[in-house]
């Protein structure tokens, strides 16, 4: 079996899906609360310390200023997130912040020339651990990828700089509290960033299938009603953030029933895939087809007005109607005809229900009128 590397890194390099995003966010939230106590008690130790314990000037600030700037961060990471303020970079800026902070912990070590803490550490060093396993709670492949690679590199540049600056298993270190240094150690624990990051990875990849099983349609592999449903409200969010227009169109089979009726439900079924096909054809990747339900579909249109909506449902409608369906194991074909009705935000209503109201309204509309057209006129339809 070829591999196809490109496509291999493709999908790992991709986008997560939209549903899969906004789980993302409620991780990313929960992340930032944690981080936010974590800072809050990393705060709390050096203000006891101080207090308490007659402590080293110099060590006291450099403790103090990473605890608070830690904290403040946090707090803001905290506030952006809770705010709903959460642009695409977000994920990897956190991410990167948690990452990094472990790492200034160990750099920490060796500005006040403690290499041996910094390259043996045994409590700040499992910190890339944590940073790496959340991860996988933002859903999203590239931030696994991307915070694993760093937390490798800035790890192994400590290291190597510790190696090369201090003799570090010379005698003058003895009895050597934390050990002494060794590469195949090190070496060790890189791998074993890499492999927490490979997991989160994993667990991230599995996701992805797992919400494309609970979420397509077994008879058509087009989305069911609760994913279309999902992504109008986030579609739609997004066009009234952003001040775009979206489109609904509501597709219903003509005399449907009468087709099962003649030539059997088997039949009736092999055409609702084919169907599907076509549907999922004449559409771009960033519009939602789904299956409503029985001999239904919706599509979601972002960021299409109403007269390109009903010319691309033309065409649909029009292909449909001249592509006879071959049944094979009767050898009949059959052929069947679609009506659509459309309606597009915020022209025909506010909110997701409205705007499903107004479309399937003028399907039925488009029924009325016989059958196998297309109805987009923006006057109240039925009398
Ligand atoms: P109209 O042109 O007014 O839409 O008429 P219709 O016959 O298509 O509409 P109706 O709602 O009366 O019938 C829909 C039929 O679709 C009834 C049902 O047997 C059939 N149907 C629904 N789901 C499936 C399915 O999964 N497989 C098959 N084979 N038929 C289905
Ligand atoms: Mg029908
Ligand atoms: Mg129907």
């Amino acid at each position: 079996m070829k591999l196809d590397v490109r496509k291999f890194v493709g999908s790992l390099w991709s986008r997560p899906d939209p549903v899969l995003a906004g789980a993302g966010v409620a991780g990313e939230l929960l992340v930032a609360k944690i981080r936010l106590f974590l800072a809050t008690v990393l705060l709390l130790i050096p203000v006891i310390n101080s207090l308490f314990f007659p402590v080293d000037a110099k060590e006291a600030m450099v403790g103090m200023s990473l605890a608070s700037g830690t904290f403040f961060l946090s707090v803001l990471v905290y506030y952006l997130i809770s705010r709903e303020y959460n642009p695409s970079w977000l994920s990897f800026a956190s991410s990167s912040f948690d990452v990094t902070l472990v790492s200034s912990a160990l750099v920490l070590f060796l500005v006040m020339n403690l290499p041996h803490t910094a390259v043996n550490s045994k409590v700040v060093f499992e910190g890339y651990f944590l940073a790496i396993g959340s991860t996988s709670l933002r859903y999203d492949k590239r931030v696994c990828i991307s915070a694993g690679l760093l937390a490798f590199g800035e790890y192994f540049a400590i290291v190597y700089f510790a190696a090369t600056h201090w003799d570090l298993n010379n005698a003058a270190f003895s009895p050597y509290p934390y050990g002494m240094f060794g590469w195949s150690a090190q070496i060790s624990r890189l791998i074993m960033m890499l492999t927490a990051s490979a997991l989160s990875l994993a667990l991230v990849s599995r996701s992805q299938k797992l919400l494309q099983m609970a979420t397509s349609d077994p008879l058509t592999g087009l989305f069911n009603r609760g994913y279309v449903d999902d992504r109008f409200a986030i579609e739609l969010s997004r066009a009234r953030r952003y001040g775009k227009l979206l489109t609904i169109a509501v597709i219903d089979a003509d005399r449907f029933k009468s087709l099962n009726d003649t030539h059997g439900h088997s039949a009736g079924d092999l055409v609702l895939r084919k169907l599907g096909t076509m549907l999922r054809d004449s559409f771009r990747q960033s519009d939602t087809v789904g299956r409503y339900g029985g001999e239904e579909f919706v599509v979601i249109l972002p960021e299409m007005d109403i007269e390109a909506a009903q010319r691309k449902l033309e065409t649909l409608r029009e292909l449909v109607a001249r592509t006879p369906m071959e049944l094979p194991a009767r050898g009949e074909t059959v052929q069947v005809t679609i009506s659509a009705g459309l309606a597009t935000f915020p022209q025909d209503g506010e909110d997701a229900l409205d705007l499903y109201a107004s479309a399937d309204l003028r399907m039925f509309q488009a029924k009325k009128e016989g059958r196998n057209r297309v109805v987009a006129s923006p006057e109240p339809v039925l009398a």
